[in-house]
């Protein structure tokens, strides 16, 4: 394999630019938080679900949580008329915590406090939370805690919420234990995967279970044509991988008879974060059988599928080095974030939830400009209020204060004690007003933040803060966009700038 890009190709690739980026919409803006010159990169490697293959994402949660009560009434004896129970698919997000101990579902800031917070359908009061949370960071290597990082996870946090308040009521008050809840629905979810229930079904329709993106084809061969070697690395299994890739490229273009034709490399069943540090060997597989094929792999070459391996062993067979790839995927812990903290590949993260973030944000445009205006005012109120506060104390103090008073004439006094009365006033009235602007700031608050989801408001942001997930894309992915068929407004050449971010004393 070459290591170089191919002058010819990088020509074609100068010749036939056309500055199309220009009017890019913010919906399909591909975002920049670390500088990335994509003329230095060489091969481009794709993970395939939630990043090639966009799920229609209530759809196949409502499949999973199907089967998924089905495993738990047949096998671990919950009664049937879970079936019957709400599942509401707003009540989870990515980047929730379920604590396991509590029967709780929080979201966190950065600074990894917890925010709001949920028992069932019933809200934790600020206090509540105080009490519970208040004491030290959230041990989240604790097997007391489960993230929720993907979106194939959201089904399990929809239904520990329903199941908590189905069991809470069904236990007349006695202690549930909410752990196993959290490891029957795991468990179940694992044998509707063992088994092949879900993605069985999944394959039966996969145009109702897949977002089928009439760009994706023209971007990976836009990327191609400019010299890029594109690979294939997927935790899924050979079968499901050629299925669901046949379904999304297979007929697309007369120059790709077949979705491998798109890839130089494809590895399956990568078993991820283990392919980034650990030293599984490459097995070729039979696309025929679809079995393992003996004999050790010296070379990857375009045209077969393999499975396992390992990035070391990939580097060194394509003799291309960590900073020349640029791997796309969905997963903060299986993609992005071993690649970023051991320095190995650039990484550009789909987070398809961006598409609609984006949308409720240039709605409320104007809303949230009202915010941020009403929000200064409401400081600039505070600092007023704190120093009529302080002149009130100050006032009140000499008059307290007998020999001071004695040294007064008559008029002084009075003028002083006039003083007094006319700051308590203007602080009493200032008060007031402050009072009614924060309630209008935090009415508007929560009118934006329903706007994003009812219960968890922006997927991104916690407060005035960013999420701890939206913090986490901030620093782990270089490039984060909310489809890949978004990277067909760039030229295969942009050179990708992060916006300066002044730090608090500059702004
Ligand atoms: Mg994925």
């Amino acid at each position: 394999m070459v290591s170089v890009l191919d002058p010819e190709a990088q020509l074609n690739a100068l010749l036939g630019e056309v500055p199309t980026e220009i009017d890019v919409g913010r919906r399909h803006r591909v975002f920049c938080n670390r500088n990335l010159r994509m003329d230095t990169i060489e091969m481009i490697g794709f993970d395939m679900d939630y990043t090639l293959a966009l799920y229609h994402q209530e759809k196949l949660e409502q499949l999973s949580i199907e089967l998924t009560l089905r495993k738990m009434i047949e096998n671990h004896g919950y009664p049937p008329e879970v079936l019957g129970l709400d599942f509401d698919p707003r009540r989870a997000i990515r980047g929730l915590m379920i604590d396991k101990q509590r029967g709780h579902v929080f979201k966190m800031d950065r600074h990894s406090h917890v925010g709001r917070c949920w028992h069932g359908s019933r809200k934790l009061t600020a206090e509540e939370r105080r009490d519970t949370y208040r004491h030290g960071r959230i041990d989240f290597s604790s097997d007391d805690y489960a993230w929720i990082d993907t979106l194939f996870g959201l089904p399990e946090a929809v239904m520990f919420v329903a199941l908590v308040d189905f069991l809470d009521r069904a236990s007349g008050g006695a202690p549930v234990d909410y752990v196993k809840i959290v490891d029957d629905i795991r468990r179940s979810i694992d044998e509707a995967h063992a088994d092949d229930t879900l993605k069985s079904v999944i394959k039966a329709d996969l145009a109702g279970y897949i977002q089928k993106d009439d760009n994706l084809a023209e971007t990976l061969h836009k990327l191609r044509s400019s010299g890029k070697k594109l690979f294939l690395l997927t935790n899924s299994a050979f079968d499901y991988t050629d299925h669901v890739m046949r379904f999304l490229l297979d007929g697309e273009r007369k120059a790709y008879p077949s979705w491998r034709n798109y890839f130089d490399v494809v590895i399956v069943s990568g078993a991820k974060p283990a392919f980034f540090n650990e030293r599984r060997p490459f097995v070729q597989i039979d696309p025929a059988t679809r079995q393992p094929m003996s004999g050790e792999v010296k070379a990857l070459s375009a045209g077969r599928i393999y499975q396992g391996g390992n990035v070391a062993a990939f580097e060194e067979m394509t003799h291309i080095r960590g900073e020349h790839v640029l791997y796309i995927g969905d997963h903060i812990y299986g993609d992005i974030l071993r690649l970023r903290k051991q320095h190995m590949w650039r990484t550009a993260m789909v987070l398809q939830e961006l598409d609609r973030e984006i949308a409720v944000s240039d709605r409320l445009e104007g809303q949230i400009r009202d915010l941020e205006l009403l929000d200064r005012r409401r400081r600039n109120l505070e600092s007023e209020i704190d120093y009529q506060a302080l002149r009130s104390k100050k006032l009140q103090r000499l008059l307290e204060d007998e020999a001071a008073l004695a040294a007064l004439s008559a008029g002084h006094r009075a003028r002083l004690e006039e003083a007094r009365r006319s700051t308590k006033a203007s602080l009493d009235s200032l008060r007031d007003r402050l009072r009614m602007m924060t309630e209008e700031v935090e009415s508007l608050e929560d009118s934006i933040e329903r706007a994003y989801n009812p219960y968890w408001g922006s997927i991104l942001r916690e407060g005035n803060e960013n999420s701890r997930f939206g913090e986490q894309v901030n620093d782990y992915a270089d490039l984060y966009t909310s489809r890949v068929s978004n990277f067909l407004s760039y030229s295969p050449l942009r050179y990708f700038r992060a916006p300066r971010r002044p730090m608090p004393h500059e702004q």
